[in-house]
């Protein structure tokens, strides 16, 4: 599908393709590849899953979007690495404009991620964070992280982007997510936001 002129496009990328499709669908319709969402009555975004490769295409894709997405459900050693791996293919400036969420299926309470000693993975309940534990493999105690705080951490997400939540069975916590990461790309594409207009005349009647 591609975009009328007053359409934006936004890319969806995700370590987990499962976890792309199922924010699509949710937004667009069951079996939905990419899709229009009406994110306001003025806007439009085509969201879309760029293809993972080769790498040339994904990074094509991904460029020519006004704003991205990426979710991540897990945050276990490998499931960062490919979403490092896929950050490291972008340019700075588009990393930029890519908002991070926290994508949770319906009622899910917990998150997996690594021990930092052995690598083993752990499904942590959220009500664990920041507690001490012993990972039941090793025996290697350490705190428990946020799941927020450790994706900033190893993805180097800048403070001052927020890093959303979004519940994959609802619709409307998909659209926030959306509108989310449009407010934070700048609502708009860099070129059009560098355009500068010069102002000339005052209306009549004006004292200066
Ligand atoms: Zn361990």
């Amino acid at each position: 599908m591609s975009a009328s002129a007053n359409s934006l496009v936004a890319a969806i990328v995700s370590p987990q393709p499962d976890v792309a499709q199922a924010f699509i669908e949710r937004l667009s319709g069951a079996g939905a590849k990419n899709g229009l969402v009406d994110l306001s009555h003025q806007m439009h975004v085509v969201v879309e899953i760029p293809a993972a490769e080769p790498e040339e295409t994904f990074v094509a894709q991904v460029k020519s979007a006004d704003f991205s997405v990426m979710l991540l459900r897990f945050v276990d050693e490998a499931t960062l690495n490919v979403a490092r791996a896929m950050l490291r293919m972008l340019p700075a400036s588009v990393q930029g404009r890519i908002h991070f969420v926290l994508a949770r299926e319906p009622g899910e309470l917990e998150f997996k991620l690594s021990c930092p000693q052995c690598g083993q993975k752990l499904m942590i309940k959220d009500a664990l964070a920041f507690r001490r534990t012993q990972c039941p493999r090793c025996k290697h105690p350490f705190t428990i992280p946020g799941q927020t705080d450790l994706v900033r951490r190893e993805l180097l997400i800048p403070a001052n982007h927020n890093i959303g939540r979004v519940d994959l069975g609802d619709q409307e916590s998909c659209l926030n997510a959306l509108r989310n990461a449009y407010r934070q790309a700048g609502g708009a594409r860099p070129e059009e936001k560098s355009t500068t207009m010069r102002l000339d005349d005052l209306l009549p009647g004006d004292v200066g």
